[in-house]
């Protein structure tokens, strides 16, 4: 048995090979993006080469896309809210703002892009570390400046242009950004004709061709968030598609002993309680990762209805309750799902409800 192979940080973790199986697939991590990223492929000639062109993309996107350097593209363009002018944006940011909107709009702003006020008021990106947790009324302040209607966006002789309507309106496309990157490479990676290889940014992945001769794909676990790094199940990654998880054990802060994790309602101005992790299966990268954390803040019952809109997405949503472990899936997550046998927990089904006229 050679055992399950960990990716650091990352909230999917590989199985890579089983009993029967004698090599590993080649693996290369480096940091970027404030995460880690790796690339594994199954020809050990090929995983220099596809992670040159994955850093080569990502070295891109870091200074567009980054909350956490202010010479960012996208810092420059917060800094300009309120001033009431369109600005034109890059293309990668004008092709991310575009999705993140259509997310927005389809999920009645449970993604929100403006949820860099609320984030600051807690103390991530780089704001300062908090005694006590941020008073209600800053968080109303920061609720108002996370108003999603105030983004403007508008196509004008071929680019994206934007406008934040108030002072103090912070996009932060963490929930999204790393998803948009890993599409980006994929596509780099597939051009330049290598096959078989997985791309992954901070549990982003998206797999081409598969990790063995006649495997199928690449096949991934899903964590249990209540220990460490053992896993509640595993399913297969075919060609071209991908999934991400959000997990309120990934990153948070530690207020006065407390932990308050890095997904906000944005209605509220708090952190979302009661979830624990949600993993999406999509199509694209970028899906994959604004859904999943649109489902962590839905939750099961309101997110499976915007399924219907994004064909070929399936999710795990796995409730913050230790003491009994319950999967809720929708029926296509279901079907793929191999669970590995060492941890019991009960499977709960959730579809879409059908419209009666
Ligand atoms: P990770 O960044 O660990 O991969 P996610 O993809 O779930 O996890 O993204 C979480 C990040 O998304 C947060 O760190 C923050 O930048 C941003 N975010 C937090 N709450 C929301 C929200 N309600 N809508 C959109 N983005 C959010
Ligand atoms: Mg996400």
């Amino acid at each position: 048995m050679n055992g399950v192979q960990i990716l650091v940080l990352s909230a999917c973790v590989l199985v890579s090979g089983c009993a029967r199986e004698e090599r590993h697939p080649a693996q290369l991590n480096w940091l970027t993006m404030g995460t880690v990223a790796a690339v594994q492929c199954a020809q050990e000639a090929d995983v220099a080469a596809v992670r040159d062109l994955t850093r080569t993309v990502f070295d891109r996107l870091e200074p567009i896309f980054s909350t956490w350097t202010e010479t960012s593209e996208l810092s420059q363009l917060n800094a300009k809210a309120g001033d009431a002018q369109e600005h034109p944006c890059s293309p990668d940011l004008g092709a991310l703002l575009t999705i993140t909107l259509d997310v927005t709009r389809a999920s009645d702003g449970a993604f929100n892009p403006l949820v860099g006020a609320i984030m600051r008021a807690w103390g991530f990106n780089g704001a300062q570390s908090l005694v006590a947790p941020p008073a209600e009324a800053l968080l109303r302040a920061a609720c108002e400046q996370a108003d999603w209607k105030g983004i403007q966006l508008r196509v004008r002789d071929q680019v994206v242009h934007v406008r934040l309507d108030k002072p103090g309106m912070r996009l932060d496309l963490g929930g999204i950004a790393k998803g948009y990157a890993v599409d980006r490479a994929f596509e780099r990676v597939k051009v330049a004709g290598h096959t078989n290889s997985l791309i992954d940014l901070g549990g982003n992945l998206r797999a081409t061709g598969e990790a063995v001769p006649g495997r199928g794909g690449w096949r991934v676990g899903i964590r249990n968030p209540f220990e460490g790094l053992s896993m509640v199940g595993t399913f297969l990654l075919r060609e071209g598609e991908a999934t991400a998880t959000s997990g309120n054990y990934e990153r948070f802060v530690e207020i006065n002993g407390e932990r308050y994790a890095h997904i906000m309602d944005a209605r509220t101005g708090h952190p979302v309680r009661g979830m624990a992790g949600v993993t999406i299966l999509a199509p694209t990268a970028v899906l994959a990762d604004a859904l999943s954390t649109t489902l962590f803040v839905m939750g099961p019952e309101r997110g499976v209805q915007i399924l219907a809109r994004y064909p070929g997405c399936e999710a795990l949503w796995i409730p913050d309750d230790p003491a009994v472990l319950t999967l809720i899936a929708t029926p296509g997550f279901a079907e793929r799902l191999t669970p590995t046998g060492k941890k019991a927990f009960s499977l709960r089904i959730v579809e879409p409800q059908k419209r009666v006229n």
